[in-house]
């Protein structure tokens, strides 16, 4: 090990370079106009995977291209799978970024640019690691396998069918998956729980077509105002959601639990001062974490119709709509909230108006077994690389992948994250500490050894 951390710590410039072409790389998967830079990036990546001592490829999907990876050199040793995405979020809104979102540039030991933490920086880090242990060793201690996609942030089910389709070619015995932030800085840690999410939207129709607020104004129901009443009745005033059945088969968290939760340095105070909030609001009875972990929720993403331009105009729109998404946490499913939501929109629906329902996605909530082999290696590689103890937490986004992994392979994923809270993910300004990069190649490298042993 001493060859390869010292191998790690040589080459950290080199490193950082690297990376740099990736985030160079304008790979926002949702913008159809960019289709070639995301292939272009996956060309880019086969090469690399191949000259450090991969055997890669290129895998074509009817969307963006998928880069597979792997060496399988120890035969008899544990292999490894990796997880991670080349696509990004859009950059926009562009005015609100301090320095430009394809052109990374380093502050106060940060970098800056769209992708860097969320997941170009993040997977990176382990092909890095691998890297180390080719040029510096006889190779990694282990077999590896990189699966990294580039439909994550598209919401696309390319890659699900083709794990569904490759269950033989991905098998492993374990599977880390770098998505994820740590609990702060200086505070390692290891996610072992996801929200799962359901993506709805609504649009009410009124009248044929906008019509003069005055000349119609009282004999018809305004669908702005319906949406808005309905909107008002997917909450109680204590935050708890209203649907018919949601609550039904949440899993309560247990007391001990609780007491993990509780024992991490959160902070209420400095959490509502970063977001510049009057006041912190949630679910009744219980704290912030416990809410954004392991509580479901239920919350307008967007609300459309009528006149939005300058000035006034008079008008009763045709019709209004709101973009609605569900945050889920153990044991709910998707497909029984998508009814349950369903069914409750239809039931608070007044006569005067039609509603259309459309559903735009689902991922199921994911909690995964705290005493496995690679979660405890996992953290100790994290203690060794950071010198300090690794906490565990939950997350509360969705990386539905990791339901599919679990699904089709049969291995659970380590969710091992080097984010930090504040780095800004689909938002301007998105950041990577390269310390935090740095020190997840350290880990990465750690780990390899570990699970080998
Ligand atoms: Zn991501």
């Amino acid at each position: 090990m001493p060859a390869v951390t010292d191998y790690i710590t040589k080459n950290r410039q080199r490193y950082v370079d690297e990376l740099f072409e990736l985030l160079r790389m304008p790979t926002v998967s949702a913008d159809s106009t960019k289709k070639q830079e995301l292939i272009r990036c996956a060309e880019h990546l086969v090469r690399h995977f191949a000259a450090i001592g991969l055997t890669a490829k290129l895998v074509k999907t009817p969307g963006h291209p998928i880069v597979y990876a792997e060496w399988l050199g120890r035969p008899g040793a544990p292999t490894v799978l990796y997880y991670g995405h080349y696509d990004v979020q859009p950059a926009d809104p562009l005015e609100l970024w301090k320095t430009p979102p394809f052109e990374p540039t380093i502050k106060g030991g940060n970098v800056y640019a769209r992708g860097s933490s969320d997941d170009k920086g993040q997977f990176f880090l382990h092909v890095k690691a691998a890297e180390a242990h080719f040029k510096a060793g006889d190779g990694p201690p282990v077999n590896i396998k990189f699966i990294i996609e580039g439909e994550e942030e598209a919401a696309a089910d390319n890659l699900e069918k083709y794990i569904a389709d490759n269950t033989k070619l991905l098998a492993c015995d374990h599977i880390i998956v770098s998505d994820t932030a740590q609990f702060d800085q200086g505070c390692p840690s290891i996610c072992y729980g996801l929200r799962g999410i359901v993506y709805m939207e609504i649009i009410v129709t009124g009248p044929n077509r906008d019509l003069h607020s005055g000349e119609f104004g009282g004999t018809v129901a305004n669908p702005a105002n319906v949406l808005g009443r309905m909107i008002s009745r997917l909450h109680d005033d204590n935050g708890r959601v209203q649907i018919d059945g949601f609550y039904n088969d949440v899993v309560e968290l247990s007391t001990a639990e609780k007491a993990e939760f509780a024992r991490l340095p959160f902070d209420p105070e400095k959490y509502r001062k970063s977001l510049d909030l009057p006041q912190l609001f949630g679910e009744k009875g219980y704290t912030d974490l416990e809410r954004v972990w392991a509580r479901p929720t239920c919350d307008v993403n967007g609300i459309y119709g009528g006149y939005m331009g300058e000035g006034g105009k008079t008008i009763i729109p045709a019709k209004a709509g709101a973009k609605i998404s569900m945050r889920l946490v153990p044991d709910q499913d998707p497909e029984t909230i998508e009814r349950q939501f369903i069914a409750y929109i239809k039931k608070i629906t007044p006569p005067s108006v039609r509603v259309e329902i459309i559903t735009h996605g689902k991922a199921r909530p994911v909690v995964v077994p705290t005493d496995s082999p690679a979660l405890t290696k996992a953290r100790e590689a994290l203690r060794k690389a950071y010198g300090t103890e690794a906490v565990l937490m939950r997350g509360g986004g969705s990386i539905p992948v990791v339901e599919t992994f679990k699904r089709e392979l049969g291995v659970p994923a380590v969710l091992l994250g080097f984010g930090l809270p504040d780095d800004a993910l689909h938002s301007p300004n998105e950041k990577m500490s390269l310390e935090q990069f740095h020190r997840g190649i350290l880990t990465s490298a750690y780990l390899m050894e570990l699970l080998a042993e």
